[in-house]
């Protein structure tokens, strides 16, 4: 088993450290043809307009769309995941891969608390969620399962093999769980 990270641009090398302590293999991601080699691929935080812009450029767009394996997106990565993006003027934004059926608006917590980080639940487990500029998942389908929420509303989804969050897993050592689940998704296949 091997997982991809897409390394267009933001916070993938943590993302690489996170699976090393598990012992699972991974490789960066940067060229349409190394999507063939994996068996999940994570999507990590960073800029969400670059790394869409980037991902059509290098013709990453597409086969991301049709990888059918699993994905998780993170932050940034969350954003790319949905149906539909706004910014935070309510104007939709041409990103999306289209692999969630959600809305998320982007940097949707404003400026008084960009980032912050507090303690969120995951299968009877406590962790820290770290929230740099996040999103918000604003609006999502019958299909679309609610795994973590805080203040109500949504900050892990899943929708069949496909993961969106809106913090950063790779970010705190208790926050781990979330990449051992993935690794168990991408085992399951
Ligand atoms: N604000 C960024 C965006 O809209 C996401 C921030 C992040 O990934 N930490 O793309």
């Amino acid at each position: 088993m091997i997982i991809g990270i897409l390394a267009i641009q933001g916070d993938f090398i943590e993302h690489k450290k996170a699976l090393d302590t598990f012992g699972v293999d991974s490789v960066f991601v940067k060229y349409p043809e190394e999507l063939d080699a994996i068996d999940g691929l994570i999507i990590p935080g960073g800029e969400s307009t670059t790394i869409s812009k980037l991902a059509k450029k290098w013709g990453l767009f597409e086969k991301i769309k049709e990888f059918g394996k699993p994905i998780m997106g993170t932050c940034a990565g969350a954003i790319l995941m949905a149906s539909r993006v706004l910014n935070e003027f309510d104007q939709e934004e041409d990103i999306p891969f289209g692999l969630i059926d959600m809305t998320v608006k982007r940097n949707a917590f404003g400026r008084q608390i960009e980032s912050f980080e507090t303690k969120l639940n995951f299968n009877g487990k406590e962790f820290t969620g770290v929230f740099i500029r996040a999103p918000k998942i604003i609006k999502h389908g019958k299909e679309v399962e609610v795994l973590i929420k805080y203040q109500d509303s949504p900050v892990m989804v899943k929708q069949g093999n496909r993961l969106a969050l809106t913090f950063h897993p790779e970010l705190s050592p208790d926050s781990l769980l979330i990449h051992e689940y993935f690794i168990d998704l991408v085992k399951a296949k």
